[in-house]
């Protein structure tokens, strides 16, 4: 487990401002860490996240016994963070059963159609399921915020899209969350937090490995010359939705390896904190199983 301390620095407290540039985006080895040295630290991100896939395996199955509680997770980033890796990493031990992921492209038609959370309410996770957005509700306060003519085609009864336009959907998505938390759905909100620099290096990889060249998109090269404007969007929405019952955390995401432990645990610790139980065997079940057991012994062959 990571110790608190260490997790607290990632928590975007309700009500603060966020500035992008407080959180580290490389998990900086100071005090303790640092006399460990980086190779040792790396060794234990390992453990951690392999502990925390045994735990999150279990977890996920009480979670499905128990049936009251859903859990999702919220996975915002630059492109290149390791949303991908991350899902596939963190979700590998759990019962693919028990867990929906879900990626969000640019809306439909048919999305359009539609309140701008419509979408997202048909892929929410069932009771008892770990659901994984990736990419989620908060592209229509991100991408729509940076490109705001994405919402010309969007037919609005809006005049204007100032503050108050965005303020509104703040409020819809904490509004949302809120339902969604006090109906037993557990949020859980990660902003994979690259540095620009990391994203370069990392695109440049995409380029020149053959095998990576398929996720090189030329799209996600222009995207990259809006960096300051999704700086913008993200802490300003950062601020407005760090809220008690849906909280953000800030991960470092320049190095994977500390990306996957930390996200693992804050997962696995979530899960752990609830109150979740087999469910107990009535004496009606006890007497059908009693009878099972009688009937299939009576029947025993040979
Ligand atoms: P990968 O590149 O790893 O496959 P991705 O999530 O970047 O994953 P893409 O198909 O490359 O997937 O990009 C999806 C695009 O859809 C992103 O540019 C994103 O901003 C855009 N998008 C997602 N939701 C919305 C939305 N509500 N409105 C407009 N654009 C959106
Ligand atoms: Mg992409």
């Amino acid at each position: 487990m990571i110790q608190q301390e260490i997790l607290d620095r990632f928590h975007v407290p309700p009500g603060k401002k966020v500035r992008l540039k407080d959180y580290e985006t490389g998990w900086e080895l100071t005090g303790k860490l640092a006399e460990l040295g980086r190779g040792v630290v790396r060794q234990r991100a390992q453990v951690v996240l392999e502990e925390n896939l045994k735990e999150l395996a279990d977890a996920q199955e009480l979670l499905y016994a128990d049936d009251r509680y859903s859990i999702l997770i919220v996975l915002q980033a630059m492109d290149a963070a390791g949303k991908d890796g991350t899902i596939k990493h963190v979700m590998s031990g759990v019962n693919p059963q028990g867990c929906q992921v879900f990626s969000f492209k640019k809306p439909s038609a048919e999305d359009i159609d539609h309140n701008f959370l419509w979408r997202y309410m048909r892929c929410l996770p069932e009771r008892g399921r770990i659901g994984i957005f990736n990419r989620s509700y908060y592209e229509d306060v991100l991408v729509v915020k940076v490109h705001p003519e994405i919402l010309d085609s969007q037919r609005l009864p809006v005049k204007k899209y100032g503050k108050k336009f965005w303020e509104h959907r703040y409020e819809d998505i904490n509004a949302f969350e809120h339902h969604l938390v006090r109906n037993g759905t557990v949020i859980l909100k990660f902003f994979l937090n690259v540095s620009h620099d990391e994203q370069r290096r990392r695109f440049l990889e995409r380029l020149e490995r053959p095998e990576k060249n398929w996720k090189f998109s030329s799209a996600d090269l222009a995207e990259r010359g809006y960096w300051d404007q999704y700086m913008d969007a993200y802490e300003d929405a950062l601020s407005a939705t760090s809220t008690k019952w849906a909280p953000w955390h800030v991960i470092p995401a320049d190095q994977k390896w500390a990306t996957r432990a930390i996200v693992a645990d804050i997962i696995t610790s979530a899960i752990r904190s609830l109150d979740l139980k087999y469910p107990e065997v009535t004496d009606e079940h006890r007497r059908l199983m009693e009878e099972a057991r009688r009937k299939l012994t009576e029947t025993q062959e040979g």
